[in-house]
């Protein structure tokens, strides 16, 4: 073709566990459909930053590491948490490490049912179950506020601190009413539980209302977080765009994850709306050591991840190639054990990357 294809860098940091098989994987895909389409170009640098590392210097990320990140269009990561390091200093020392300066505020999770693959729910089939999940990812009850005092004795105590700030809940609140808006049926349902607690949580029922006047386009519904664990069972038809705290939007999307089928298929991107930082793209599960070095890991969570991506770079149609030849590889049961079947890693990929070239 005349115009040259449009390179995008992109730093990979697979980390623990299974992340890296899936992100070699995904790396496979997506160099198969760069070169088929010919309309964009990929560079992958990696970062080998783990709980390895960390066991070994103490630090996940190395000085310089996030202005070296910085250089990126975007970020694929794998999975953190080892077994023998607590979860909570993988966590804060190497995904929220990034999510946190790099202000990726909106955490986003589609979820669907995809051709060829079964949810647990009894009755629903693909189109019964199509979400995209809005999680604020800056504050709230992962703000990290809080102390401890009084170790050890009887009397201890311990709090854990939500921040709201009606900055944090304005931006994340717009970003998921563009969202709705941009889907077909432009319905948002925002969770709270402002029931019980009466300070942020009220001031996220009345900040949704407020932007809701920017977005009269947009259907409103509001829920409690209680009773909405109930309605995406028993209806999830009637759901579409959600928001919801950090927390809570936490458990819902791993609800939604195991609804449509397994915790091995969905992604989530880390997004600075701003665009002012890279955004970082990750699969929902985690470093799952029970099947390391297996080669059973299901790459489709990562598969889909990475066309986020490409959506998030402004490669849509190259997105939407890559969901058709995912569910066309799960309609022809080529498929890992937790989707039912017997396929690894490996024989996934190149299925996937077979119907790629047939694709265009
Ligand atoms: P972490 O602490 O990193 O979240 P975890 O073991 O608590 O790890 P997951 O890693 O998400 O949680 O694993 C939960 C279960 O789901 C495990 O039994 C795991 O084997 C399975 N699982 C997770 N990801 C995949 C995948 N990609 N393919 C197949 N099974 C998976
Ligand atoms: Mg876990």
């Amino acid at each position: 073709s005349l115009q040259h294809p449009k390179p995008y860098s992109i730093a990979c940091i697979p980390a623990d566990g299974i992340g890296p098989e899936v992100i070699a994987a995904g790396v496979q895909v997506l160099k198969t459909l760069s070169a088929a389409s010919g309309s964009f170009q990929l560079s992958f640098t990696d970062y080998d930053w783990s709980s390895e590392t960390y066991k070994k210097t103490g630090q996940y990320i190395p000085a310089g590491g996030l202005d070296s990140l910085k250089a990126h269009d975007a970020i694929l990561f794998g999975a953190v948490g080892a077994p023998d390091v607590p979860d909570h200093l993988s966590l804060w020392g190497l995904r929220l490490a990034i999510c946190q300066p790099f202000q990726q505020y909106a955490n986003v999770r589609p979820t669907r049912i995809l051709r060829g693959t079964e949810s647990p729910l009894r009755k629903a089939a693909p189109g019964d179950l199509d979400w995209v999940i809005v999680r604020e990812n800056s504050e709230g009850e992962y703000a990290g506020q809080g102390g401890r005092s009084h170790r050890g004795r009887a009397w201890e105590t311990a709090t854990e601190v939500s921040i709201f700030t009606r900055a944090a809940v304005e931006r994340v609140m717009r970003f998921a009413f563009e969202t709705a808006r941009g889907r077909p049926r432009k319905t948002l349902t925002y969770v709270t539980k402002s029931n019980a607690q009466r300070n942020g949580m009220v001031m996220w029922d009345e900040i949704a209302l407020e932007v809701a006047r920017e977005f009269p386009d947009v259907k409103v519904d509001k829920m409690l977080v209680d009773a909405m664990t109930c309605r995406m069972v028993l209806q999830p038809q009637s759901l579409d765009t959600i928001v919801a705290t950090n927390l809570h939007a936490d458990i819902l999307s791993d609800l939604a994850a195991a609804l449509a089928g397994s915790i091995g298929i969905a992604p989530t991107s880390n997004l600075d709306p701003t665009r002012e930082h890279p955004s970082m793209f990750e699969p929902i599960h985690g470093s799952a050591f029970d099947i390391t070095g297996k080669g059973v890991a299901n790459p489709v969570g990562t598969f889909w991840t990475a066309a986020e991506m490409l959506r998030w770079l402004g490669e849509e149609e190259a997105a939407d190639k890559l969901m058709e030849c995912i569910e066309k590889v799960c309609e022809k049961k080529i498929v890992t054990r937790d989707l039912g079947g017997e396929a690894t890693t490996k024989q996934v990929t190149s299925a996937v990357c077979e119907e790629i070239k047939q694709a265009y």
